[in-house]
């Protein structure tokens, strides 16, 4: 290491771990030695003092002795013109500066200081597990720390758009002089959460120790590492240098207010880069430092400086081998998976499709060969460019697909990824499938040339590149005339149909294998849905049929098969194989689960089911409610404000979410007494569904209970329902408790 910035780095440790010392003492003095320490939903303790020192901290005296064995570490500070022979030193250094940064950053949590937007602060267990097991596996190629501000705000959000497009997480830490790039990114309206790849940390250069403490954790949950063994901590490093595909971007913004002479980064950027260096990660920065260029921890370049920024995330990559997967789509606007969990908002609308405004559906059909004419795109009715800003259009999109080894049962899973394709373009906004679409194209995307051909080959690109081993043909239809929707939508539905019959006949306790679907866990951590031929998944897009097959298709992909094993409870529906399962997929938060029952360790939501079951205690009942409903229901919440507080990935006892065609199922919460529970849904749901909800109560001999099902129009509170169903004779006033 250069001898600059060796002496930089020992000097900025010095400097951490006195502040450190002085803050704690601080607090011991005014809160007492056992008070609590502890970062929020961890088990992990401080994270990187458990990886680097096998100290579990829980109290302040127990931060005392991490601080200790930091103190231990640190090297005398260098006399200017000392030669400094090996990396050791500074790179001890650079493990004290985490030790007392992950310090400093705690007690702000020990004193009551959370973050404040933009800042998120500490990244807890259940965000490490979905995020992290992406930068393991590879679905994200890496993460870039980026440390300080740039010059404009432009550069900032061309730097931040750079990375998202491939695929590179973000964290954002530090400032340069008072100004930092997640505030620069914000000032821009730029959207920053987990979903968008852009995670700002917090402004202090010591936050940067959450990345390094992320990746200390993705070592002790994915890399099985246990903190305290011999040699944990080198294995912790070794991992992150060999599987967490990272780097420092150090950025210089102007000069810094220099501490030493001619310096360009302050002492504390140095130490806390010594420490990512620790872990592998080299650091690039734009502004000229004394570059380290031989190798020894890294097996590359540890500090690569003067990059012109236009380049410095190219350099980065190259530098630290990243190995990258970037979709060639030819439109006009940026295109990565950074980009899916983006929104437009109204104001940011050009144009919109479907929701509650127009008819919108999206259907995938394998055709003959020859019917297809492969790249294909039609565009059937106006362009984006007729409407006025603001405006809607009817959207119908048919994807017309060809393989030798196409199946039918494929055209639902291919159909349930248009989602994750179009999201992936910058600008552009998708939610829901078959028949409830809902898309949105942003007024930026269109000054940028975006029309309704490219959404044709987002498509056509996405699908070659992912389906290859199934499609060898595509084309793509879209329909925005009016006039034109009529027999596309008609066929479309009929096609729905048809894959829900396929089903139907089929019961639980003639499979011995069920099917997960963990797709939502890309925003739903720990959400996973066990698909049963009698229990669709909740967003009412995947059959036991559908899973069988997405599997078959990838066996390594997002449904995999359950095996049921013992039955535990017949009556919820609980089994061995099935729990074991879950707690692997949900990583260890979910034991058990019942797939009959809506009180007892129901089903967890992620956010996208058709409908919600909620129990109304009042009427000994529940009610269901659909999406598209937008009023009041009789538990006093909308939906949305419902599917707010039940989603996310957990379990929430007295609500589910759910797919329509479970309503009509024989295992419809048949644990709590099935469809006669039901005291009410929106009339719009009721008669959707009629038909099925009609043969299913023959089947019960309760014809008669269709009619005293309330709806809207019966009754919207509580009081207005109980009255209506003593009324009607509702037979839910007579059954047992349901709790
Ligand atoms: Fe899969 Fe369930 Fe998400 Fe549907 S709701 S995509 S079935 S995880
Ligand atoms: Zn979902």
């Amino acid at each position: 290491m250069s001898r600059i910035i060796a002496t930089a780095a020992i000097r900025g440790a010095h400097a951490y771990v006195e502040k450190a010392q002085t803050q704690l003492q601080q607090a011991v003095e005014t809160l007492g030695p056992d008070q609590k320490v502890e970062f929020p939903n961890t088990a992990y303790y401080l994270p990187l003092t458990l990886a680097l020192t096998g100290l579990e901290v829980t109290t302040l005296s127990g931060a005392q002795k991490a601080l200790e064995r930091a103190q231990q570490l640190l090297p005398p500070v260098p006399q200017d013109n000392m030669w400094l022979p090996y990396l050791g030193n500074a790179l001890d250094a650079g493990v004290a500066t985490l030790l007392a940064e992950e310090i400093i950053e705690v007690l702000k949590y020990v004193r009551g200081e959370e973050p404040e937007a933009p800042w998120l602060g500490f990244t807890d267990d259940s965000v490490l597990r979905t995020q992290g097991i992406k930068l393991v596996d590879g679905r994200m190629p890496g993460f870039a720390a980026c440390v300080g501000a740039l010059p404009t705000n432009e550069e900032a959000v061309e730097l931040a758009r750079s990375l998202q497009e491939r695929s590179i997480l973000v964290f954002m830490a530090s400032n340069s002089n008072g100004r930092s790039m997640a505030e620069q990114l914000a000032e821009e309206g730029v959207e920053m959460s987990w979903d968008t790849f852009l995670v700002p940390y917090g402004k202090d250069t010591s936050a940067a120790v959450f990345a390094l403490n992320f990746a200390a954790r993705a070592a002790m949950t994915f890399g099985g590492v246990k903190p305290g063994d011999v040699n944990a901590a080198r294995k912790i490093l070794m991992y992150n240098k060999e599987r967490v595909f990272a780097f420092v971007l150090a950025l210089g913004s102007d000069m810094e207010p220099s501490t030493n002479g001619n310096q360009l980064l302050t002492d504390e950027k140095y130490a806390t880069a010594a420490g990512a260096i620790n872990f592998g990660f080299p650091v690039i920065s734009d502004v000229e430092i004394p570059q380290i260029l031989p190798r020894g921890i890294c097996t590359y370049e540890h500090v690569v400086s003067g990059i012109p920024r236009e380049e410095i995330v190219n350099k980065a990559v190259e530098v630290r081998g990243l190995k990258l997967k970037m979709s060639k789509i030819p439109i006009p606007v940026p295109y990565g998976a950074g980009f899916e969990g983006e929104r437009v908002r109204k104001e940011q609308m050009q144009i919109q499709f479907g929701g509650k405004y127009t008819t919108a559906f999206e259907l995938v059909r394998g055709r003959p060969m020859d019917d297809i004419q492969d790249g294909h795109i039609e565009l059937i009715g106006p362009n984006i460019d007729s409407v006025e800003v603001g405006g809607a259009l009817p959207f119908g999109v048919v994807i017309e697909v060809a393989g030798r080894s196409f199946k039918e049962d494929f055209e639902t899973v291919v159909e349930r990824r248009i989602h994750e394709f179009v999201s992936g373009a910058y600008g552009v906004f998708h939610m829901g499938q078959r028949a409830i679409v809902w898309a949105r194209i942003s007024k930026e995307a269109y000054e940028k040339g975006f029309r309704l051909e490219h959404y044709g080959e987002i498509l056509i690109a996405k699908m070659r590149e992912e389906f290859s081993a199934i499609i060898d043909k595509i084309q793509v239809k879209i329909v925005t005339d009016a006039e034109q929707m009529d027999a596309p939508l008609e066929e479309a539905k009929a096609v729905y149909r048809q894959r829900d019959e396929r089903i139907r006949g089929m019961k639980d306790e003639d499979a011995d294998t069920f099917y997960s679907c963990i797709l939502c866990q890309s925003y739903a951590p720990n959400h996973v849905c066990v698909v049963t031929p009698e229990r669709l998944g909740l967003c009412g897009a995947y059959t036991w049929l559908d899973c069988a097959a997405g599997f078959e298709m990838n066996p390594r992909g997002p449904n995999q098969p359950i095996k049921k094993g013992q039955t535990l409870d017949e009556v919820k529906g609980q089994w061995k194989g099935v729990n074991e399962y879950l707690e692997v997929a949900s990583g260890g938060n979910l034991e058990r689960f019942n797939a009959y029952s809506m009180m007892e360790d129901p089903m967890t939501s992620c956010g996208c089911f058709e409908c919600i079951t909620a129990i109304l205690p009042e009427t000994n009942g529940v009610m269901i409610v659909n999406r598209e409903h937008e009023g009041m229901t009789p538990v006093g919440m909308t939906f949305s404000t419902m599917a707010g507080q039940i989603g996310g990935g957990i379990q929430t006892p007295g609500f589910i979410g759910m797919g329509k065609l479970y309503i009509s199922s024989a295992k419809y919460i048949s644990a709590e007494g099935g469809l006669e529970r039901v005291v009410w849904m929106p009339a719009a749901l009721k008669e959707e569904i009629r038909e099925r909800l009609v043969e299913r109560l023959e089947e019960l001999g309760k014809a008669d209970l269709l009619d005293k099902i309330a709806t809207e129009n019966d009754a919207t509170t509580s009081e207005e329902l109980l009255a209506f169903l003593e009324k009607a004779g509702h037979p839910v006033l007579a059954m047992e408790p349901m709790f």
